[in-house]
């Protein structure tokens, strides 16, 4: 499977920093891997202005499950789709912690991102005190059952097992554990979309780095990485996008 490595700005970035897109795509030509670069709203236009032609694909990082209306600050896929973006992170852990997004209120976001024909990533992870209780696997396949609208296909969804606990922070599972989680949400995708389940991508995030990712991604159903902190150099960013290929 082609790997994806998708990078998370979160609220960093201005037009300056569109300068890490130019670097990024000097490797164009040179990578297989797909590469996603999702900046806050106010460069995904111009980010995907300065891609165009490139390996380097545009996605944002929430919007709403509505096409349109009284959504005060909100953005829909469709208006993401008309300035260029491909993708859509949802259900993040920083916006399901921070204004309490459940499992239906991203599914009602993941399906209204495949009706204006863009892709999903839906992030799912446990947290500390439930890996702890040895409940990680069973809260990851909870939240993704949930998370998971009807309209996903191999093509328009990929999943992020993101544990909370990695997020910044510099630690990473095991690569036992790594496996463990991926290898529960590939059969968790199988029952649910029967053999299309075995096509999604299943991407690792948490604490992704040039150094590691190597390892990460020789762990049988990691098809890729969602890379925050070091997605914001190119030089760091281009490091893992090699060691996927
Ligand atoms: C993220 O926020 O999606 C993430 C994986 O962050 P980091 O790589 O900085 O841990």
């Amino acid at each position: 499977m082609r790997k994806l490595i998708a990078g998370n700005w979160k609220m960093n970035g201005l037009a300056s920093s569109l300068a890490e897109i130019e670097v990024l795509k000097g490797l164009t030509g040179k990578v297989t891997c797909d590469i996603v670069v999702c900046p806050p709203f106010t460069l995904v236009e111009k980010a995907a202005e300065c891609a165009a032609g490139s390996a380097i694909t545009v996605g944002a990082q929430d919007c709403h499950a509505q096409t349109m209306g009284a959504y005060t600050g909100d953005v829909s896929a469709e208006m993401l789709a008309e300035i260029g973006a491909r993708f859509v992170i949802l259900g993040h852990s920083e916006r399901r912690a921070a204004y309490g997004e459940m499992d239906g209120v991203v599914a009602g976001k993941a399906a209204a991102v495949h009706k204006a024909r863009l892709a999903s990533i839906i992030c799912v992870g446990e947290t500390l005190t439930e890996r702890n209780e040895g409940r990680a696997a069973e809260v990851v396949c909870a939240q993704l059952e949930g998370s998971i609208p009807d309209t996903a296909t191999s093509s328009n969804t990929m999943i992020a097992y993101e544990p909370v606990w990695a997020i910044g922070t510099g630690q990473v599972p095991s690569l036992a554990q790594i496996e463990e989680i991926h290898s529960s949400i590939r059969q968790m995708l199988k029952e649910r979309l029967g053999d299309d389940g075995g096509r999604v991508r299943i991407l690792y995030g948490g604490s992704v780095k040039a150094q590691n990712a190597k390892a990460i991604f020789s762990v049988s159903n990691v098809d890729g990485a969602l890379v925050g902190g070091a997605s914001l150099k190119a030089s760091e960013f281009a490091g893992i996008i090699l060691a996927a290929d």
